[in-house]
């Protein structure tokens, strides 16, 4: 078996080549495969003065790497975690940690709606759900991600169920039935996300109180919507008590963060 060419699949040692400060300021110039290394290269020695121009072509695939192989959270991590950069490297690479785990969200929020609809399974949907509030830790990691992790189709169901599958934001929301059951279709949303799961260590979030029952519309709206906030601030007054009951303890200001 040949051996597996190491060198580069390491995010600390692609940082360490292709430099943090370069990887933070030409973050999305890099992450951006329309634009070629040759073009970038370029870019790179026009905006850094002290930049040696043979170095750029070595460092710009180098910084690439980590897209390519999808390690940039785990690279925006080690850039805010590193004692050597200045202030606002720093707070760039906050932000665009941010950025990126609000993109993790929506991918997976939407990516596990999918999954749950196909899943659909409507027993015992009658029967009465409730809230069980003790405290739980949080389940493992998914396999082959170190900040996914895993969401139950069971729990989410329990939440629909606990809204008698209407939309949370208002009853009176246009729903319809579902294709395979005699429900009406909502989608679970998890009110502080999954992606904030390792600022909450010892709580998991995957649980009934914190996800709503919404109709497309809001569903979308609230990813999507410029006015996301008059869909979010009342959803999350209503669950302030309930999550704290569970052992999330989270401000209004703190959650809006996870929905820039
Ligand atoms: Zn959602
Ligand atoms: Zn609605």
């Amino acid at each position: 078996m040949a051996k597996k060419d190491t060198k580069y699949v390491d995010v600390h040692s692609m940082l360490k080549a292709a430099g943090k400060t370069m990887f933070i300021k030409f973050y999305n110039d890099l992450k951006d495969f329309s634009l070629s290394d040759k073009y970038l290269c370029e870019k790179v020695y026009k905006e850094s003065p002290t930049a040696k121009s043979p170095n750029q072509r070595y460092k710009v695939p180098r910084a690439r790497e980590v897209f390519r192989t999808n390690q940039q959270i785990e690279a925006l991590e080690l850039v805010i975690r590193s004692k050597k950069l200045s202030a606002d490297i720093i707070a760039e690479a906050k932000r665009l940690l941010e950025v990126e785990l609000c993109l993790v969200e929506s991918n997976e929020d939407s990516s596990f709606v999918n999954e749950f609809n196909n899943e659909f399974d409507s027993k015992n949907s009658d029967e009465p759900f409730e809230y069980n509030n003790t405290p739980e830790k949080p389940r493992e990691k998914s396999k082959n991600s170190s900040y996914v992790y895993p969401r139950s189709r069971k729990v989410a169901f329990n939440a629909l169920k606990k809204a008698s599958f209407l939309c949370e934001v208002n009853s009176s929301h246009d729903v319809f039935i579902r294709k395979n059951a005699d429900t009406t279709y909502t989608e679970p949303h998890h009110l502080v996300p999954l992606s904030a799961q390792d600022k909450f260590p010892d709580v998991n979030l995957d649980r009934e109180q914190n996800i709503v029952s919404l109709c497309s519309a809001c569903h979308n709206q609230l990813h999507y919507g410029k006015d996301y906030e008059k869909i979010l601030k009342p959803l999350f007054v209503d669950r302030k008590e309930l999550l704290k009951l569970i052992g999330i303890d989270i401000s209004y200001e703190q959650l809006r963060t996870y929905y820039i």
